[in-house]
């Protein structure tokens, strides 16, 4: 079956205004996400990841700001939209799982209270069909219908993420984008929300970018992969091709400094992120990468297609993907 793209981002720059200047903090992100397709986005904190989803979505607030770009999906600039339209969107077409969402539940609604007022705000349904669909999305995701009658605060944090995603599902979006779901969970949760949400797609066909600093668990569920360092994308491929043959000098040291029991050290990157202030001329990682050269400093290089599916951004790789 031939790959149809959901969402294309072409060029996307978002900066926030200062004194000092502009925080370039997505600068120049290009990506496509297939319908059907699990798409990961990872990178040290401060990368610009939550910005890259925050900017796709339209949700920067002053004194953040779009510089440039184009967002299509499902055949639209969402860049272009009015108000009115991109909120017919939102939800209904994309919905969003913003970081921390567990905690901004409502504690003095019980949780029918909430998800039934979201969904009826969103849509033009009644509230015992929006208390109907939400009963079915409690099921999907492997809560009983009784959490309905019950507050946050009566719920663990697996569980209130869990009723976060059946909201985030309930009006059949068809693309979630689901921006760090599993931080500050143990690891049992994480995992049986890891399959939760690959069942998601598995069983309900839903397409998911999923964003996360944590390499293993994008392992566990992405099929393709992107890195992001200092506002920009410096390496695209198949998850399997990401952890197994890594290209780019940053992606092999995230992928070394994941935590593995027969290893006996764990190696950091070293060297400290640059500000998106003043992001280093050249190659924005050569001030850190152990395999960098003197054109490395000067000239910024250019996404190259690999093999396959593969795209990576540095001077080691030439025309077709040969090494210098
Ligand atoms: Fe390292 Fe140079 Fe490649 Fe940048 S372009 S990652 S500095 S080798």
């Amino acid at each position: 079956m031939a790959e149809q793209r959901l969402l294309e981002v072409t060029d996307l720059r978002v900066y926030y205004k200062s004194i000092l200047g502009d925080y370039k903090s997505v600068d120049g992100v290009s990506l496509y996400v297939n319908r059907g397709e699990i798409f990961g986005i990872a990178g040290e904190s401060g990368c610009g990841k939550s910005t890259l989803v925050d900017g796709i979505l339209r949700l920067i607030r002053p004194p953040g700001y779009i510089k440039s770009g184009k967002v299509w999906f499902e055949g639209q600039d969402l860049l272009t939209l009015d108000e009115k339209r991109l909120n017919k969107i939102r939800w209904n077409r994309i919905s969003y799982i913003p970081q921390g969402s567990m905690n901004s539940l409502n504690p003095v609604l019980t949780i029918e209270e909430q998800a039934t007022d979201a969904l009826i705000e969103h849509s033009n349904i009644s509230k015992n069909e929006a208390k109907a669909i939400i009963e079915e999305k409690l099921n999907v995701v492997g809560l009983p219908k009784e959490v309905l009658r019950t507050y946050p605060h009566e719920l663990s944090g697996g569980m209130k993420q869990r009723v976060i995603i059946a909201i985030a599902i309930a009006l059949n979006p068809s693309l979630v984008v689901a921006d760090e779901p599993i931080t500050a969970l143990d690891v049992v949760v994480q995992k049986s929300l890891l399959r939760l949400l690959k069942g998601l797609r598995d069983n309900y066909g839903v397409t998911l970018i999923f964003v996360s600093h944590d390499m293993s668990a994008h392992a566990q569920l992405v099929d393709r992969l992107s890195i992001m360092y200092a506002g920009k994308i410096v390496e695209v491929g198949s998850t399997e091709d990401i952890f197994y043959d890594p290209q780019h000098p940053y992606t092999k040291l995230l992928i070394s400094s994941i935590p593995r029991l027969e290893k006996k050290e764990i190696r950091g990157i070293p060297g400290i992120a640059p500000s998106p202030l003043n992001w280093p001329k050249g190659c924005r990682f050569h001030t850190r990468c152990p395999l960098a050269m003197e054109i490395c400093g000067v000239k910024e290089p250019e996404m190259l297609q690999m093999d396959g599916n593969r795209l990576v951004a540095c001077h080691l790789y030439g025309n077709g993907g040969e090494r210098h």
